[in-house]
């Protein structure tokens, strides 16, 4: 684990050095899990959701895209629930004076139990080799079913006292599990309280004339209210889908582990409206559309797992996580969530206006369910971050920190190098870079050694590297450098366009989808 830790903080200061994320407010001390995004993370952010957005809009005859204000009617809170239930459990412990989510250290419990069986079966596959049956020992090992029935027990336990809102029983749960504050070591804590997460701020000039409105906390409300807008104008004819992308805020406790959790982060939100009774059937089919999406990036099929969750909040029938593997556990980096016909049917109750459609099939009008798809831009930078460096050593005892970015999110696609700074050849790649300029993000380096420069150009990702040398002003060829192989081949520049686009096309990713 401390080796993770490590890792992990090699990789913040990496996307620090190297202009992807850098603390908001930082030369006044930084403003706490708020963050700016610098010159090459906002085209990594940029390429992320053009990926999103071109896979729903563009895939999708039946998926249109919308842009709501961040600012919206008060009662919409109220019809959503986030007034009065979008609510965390908090605890603070006395000695350290640090407060936590209570249902967050009690997961964290939780994951260690689980954490106990993977190394039972870790060790007995050790010891066993080849013949090794983990189905068998999972099913058989009485130390295992040990820590499956304790697991089991405390999960049980935890979702009750969830579910019935029990603050005094999760307080409970912590004493007897005796978890400690993992800064002070001690278990001195406080009551378990509730805290609303939205940021509240006034409209208007006035003092009386003046509005109390929120920041929004998620993008899907917007959808919801502008459904009969979006359905009217575009003649949209159920199932159909309307995608968001844009700023939410939440007020959230634990603000921990960089990006992953921020005051002000951006969403990605699909909600698809459906007949009632086939919300089911859809939500199967979303769930793993959305895994399919992931996975054509590359970044390996083990890393992803569904997380079906047991608790439903009161309006869903279904709803699962997609997490990754962070250096700090699997993480949930998407929702995909059955909500029935609650959100529409609550602004229908809350405005007084109808919200239902007409569908011309069966004849009759109803108000639609929806299945929403719902993931944070700013964890799937994380993850993508976090699954493509490398700290490679090189024959020769050389080192060299590479990103293996997945190239079409890659912030630039490819960089051109004259060898020498003179003869002519600094023309030449100028003369190169003018051309590709139009398709792809290119860089010009002509500053230091080859080497150094390639290994600049590793560190931010850049899948390709041209180099331009006395051959070229001959013969029109050039040196194509590939990041994760550093193989060169010699190539014409007639071909280098052609070349970089079959690798670094978002359109490339979308065919793996359709
Ligand atoms: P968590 O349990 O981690 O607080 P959540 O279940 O509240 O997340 P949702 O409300 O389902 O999250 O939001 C959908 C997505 O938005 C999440 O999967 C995540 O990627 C992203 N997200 C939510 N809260 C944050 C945050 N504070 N910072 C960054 N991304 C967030």
């Amino acid at each position: 684990m401390a080796q993770q830790d490590d890792v992990f903080k090699k990789i913040v200061s990496h996307a620090k050095e190297y202009g992807f994320v850098f603390q908001s407010s930082e030369i006044y001390d930084g403003l706490s899990a708020v963050y700016d995004y610098g010159q090459n993370g906002v085209e990594l952010k940029n390429n992320i959701k053009r990926y999103w957005w071109d896979a729903m809009t563009l895939l999708h005859e039946n998926i249109v895209g919308i842009d709501s204000a961040i600012f919206m009617h008060p009662t919409i809170w109220k019809a959503s629930g986030h007034v009065d239930a979008f609510n965390d459990p908090l605890i603070d412990n006395r000695d350290s004076k640090k407060r936590y989510r209570a249902d967050v250290l009690i997961e964290e419990d939780i994951a260690k139990l689980d954490d106990k069986i993977e190394k039972e079966v870790a060790k007995a596959r050790k010891r066993f080799g080849d013949s090794f049956d983990e189905a068998l020992f999972r099913q058989t090992n009485p130390r295992i079913a040990d820590i499956a029935k304790e697991r089991e027990e405390l999960h049980e336990r935890f979702s009750q006292a969830m579910n019935d809102n029990n603050l005094e029983e999760l307080r409970q749960i912590i004493v007897d599990r005796q978890i400690v504050c993992p800064v002070s070591g001690t278990k001195n804590w406080t009551e378990v309280r509730q805290f609303n997460l939205m940021f509240r701020t006034e409209m208007g000039s006035t003092a009386e004339g003046a509005m109390n409105v929120y920041l929004r906390p998620e993008t899907a409300q917007g959808i919801f209210v502008n459904f009969l807008n979006v359905q009217k104008t575009g003649r949209m004819r159920i199932p159909f889908g309307i995608a968001q992308i844009g700023k939410a805020f939440r007020n959230e406790i634990v603000a921990r582990q960089f990006i992953f959790r921020m005051r002000e982060f951006e969403q990605m939100e699909m909600q698809f409206f459906v007949r009632p009774g086939s919300e089911l059937e859809w939500f199967r089919q979303w769930k793993e559309a959305r895994l399919r999406w992931h996975k054509a990036l590359g970044m390996g099929d083990d890393k992803y797992r569904y997380h079906d969750h047991e608790k439903l909040a009161h309006y869903a029938n279904a709803a699962t996580d997609i997490e990754f593997r962070m250096p700090f556990g699997f993480k949930e980096v998407e929702g995909i969530h059955s909500r029935t016909n609650f959100d529409l049917s609550q602004h229908e109750k809350f405005s007084g206006k109808k919200i239902q459609y007409f569908d011309p099939e069966l004849n009759e009008s109803y108000t639609p369910y929806v299945i929403e798809t719902s993931i944070g831009v700013d964890r799937m930078f994380l993850s993508v971050l976090c699954s493509s460096y490398e700290e490679q050593q090189l024959d020769g005892g050389d080192k060299r920190v590479v990103l293996h970015l997945p190239a079409p999110l890659a912030p630039v696609k490819c960089a051109v190098m004259p060898l020498v700074k003179k003869d002519g050849l600094p023309e030449k790649a100028r003369e190169i870079v003018s051309d590709l300029k139009f398709d792809f993000a290119t860089h010009y380096d002509e500053k230091d050694s080859i080497g150094k420069r390639y290994r600049r150009q590793d560190a931010i990702g850049t899948p390709f590297c041209i180099t331009v040398d006395h051959q070229t002003l001959e013969d029109n060829t050039v040196t194509l450098r590939e990041r994760d192989s550093m193989e060169q081949t010699r190539v014409n520049i007639a071909d280098l366009h052609r070349l970089i686009h079959d690798r670094v096309s978002i359109n490339s990713l979308l065919r793996k989808l359709s």
